[in-house]
């Protein structure tokens, strides 16, 4: 059982037992500097760490020294095709490539950006899809080995040439040959995993397939840095990015707010109590400290995962309501009209509905 290698993108270390980071891709035409920085400034906002962008043509992969001195994240350019775009981005400051093995796999072109890459201290991340491999299977179920094969060849190629600063992304667009295929990769190889599940829809769904094939990934020690891909804004892919990761204790980005669905029995308007707390907690910069955990690959440390999250309990009714007040550090269990505030497990006063938000505010 061993940690998986660590590679840095920029200042952000990856594997190796550093914290599980958080990437997303910008949206916009690569070649539109102001709208890229300014979607760039959104996502390191919301807790973005590294953000790749879209280099399609050489005038995108030249926007890149004008990105990188307007917007602090780490810069991977994605690179499809045309091998000559990773050295064009290369020499305008990109801080990691990506290259897709399933069309750029001429071994004089991967070498021509080794050498680059070698050069300017950068790591290549080799990121197959599902996608691009199926082409060429002619529509046959994709199988794990499929996949992980053909990039541990890719990868020999790389090292060959002494070149070592490598992460890797193995994604199909279905959640189980995710699952499978990265859990194939990681018992073959010690490069950092790069995990997610490729065009998995619009949030609704694309957020649950997100969390089952990461989550279950991370769970079992596999993967060191993740990526939502949702259709639509990419701060949402990084809001189920911090989600997910403090969902299963790797990372805390800041209170857990712990409310019932409410039912028949509920007599206050909890929804808005639930919402009121959670919104005016995200506007306090002290609650949205990120207190990271890290771990390596197959060294689930209990240490990392009973970490402690602050929790707040917004019950509707007594059925469950004390109960799950006095476990967290701070709940309120309502009844007709008012609430009992519980702190660290005894009860501290009973309030009118009215009062309730002001209360628990004052007392978290
Ligand atoms: S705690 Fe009470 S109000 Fe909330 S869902 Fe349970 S029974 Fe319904």
């Amino acid at each position: 059982m061993s940690m998986t290698k660590q590679i840095k993108v920029g200042n952000i270390r990856i594997g190796g037992g550093a914290p599980i980071s958080i990437q997303s891709m910008t949206k916009t035409d690569t070649r539109d500097v102001r709208a890229t920085v300014r979607q760039i400034k959104e996502l390191e906002k919301a807790g973005c760490e590294i953000v790749r962008v879209a280099i399609k043509d050489f005038e995108a992969a030249s926007a890149i020294k004008a990105i990188k001195r307007k917007a602090n994240l780490p810069l991977v350019a994605d690179i499809h095709f045309d091998y000559r775009l990773a050295l064009r981005a290369i020499e305008n400051g990109a801080d990691k490539i990506r290259l897709n093995p399933g069309n750029i796999y001429k071994e004089p072109e991967i070498r021509e950006v080794v050498i680059a890459a070698k050069k300017r201290k950068i790591p290549i991340r080799v990121g197959a899809n599902s996608g691009s491999i199926r082409l060429k299977a002619q529509g046959s179920r994709l199988k794990a080995e499929d996949l992980v094969t053909p990039v541990l060849g890719y990868i020999k190629i790389l090292e060959r040439m002494d070149f070592y600063d490598i992460i890797v992304s193995l994604k199909a667009s279905d959640v189980i040959s995710t699952i499978e295929v990265c859990k194939l990769f990681s018992k073959k190889s010690e490069y950092p995993l790069h995990l997610g599940v490729t065009a998995a829809g619009p949030a609704s769904t694309g957020i649950v397939k997100s969390a089952i094939g990461i989550g279950n990934l991370l769970l079992d020690g596999v993967g060191d840095t993740i990526r939502v891909s949702l259709t639509g804004d990419p701060v949402e892919e990084v809001i189920a990015a911090k989600n997910i990761l403090q969902a299963i204790n790797l990372r805390n980005f800041g209170p857990e707010i712990i409310s019932c669905p409410t039912c028949g029995r509920c007599q206050v308007d909890l929804k808005s109590i639930a919402e009121q707390i959670d919104s005016r907690l995200k506007a306090s910069p002290g609650f949205v400290r990120d207190r990271q955990g890290s771990r390596g690959k197959f060294s689930l440390q209990p240490s990392v995962f009973s970490r402690k999250v602050f929790k707040i309990a917004i019950m509707g009714c007594e059925v469950n309501g004390p109960g799950e007040a006095k476990e967290a550090d701070i709940g309120i269990a309502c009844g007709k009209g008012s609430g009992v505030i519980f702190k660290k497990g005894r009860i501290l006063k009973r309030v009118k509905e009215k009062d309730i938000v002001k209360e628990l505010l004052k007392n978290i």
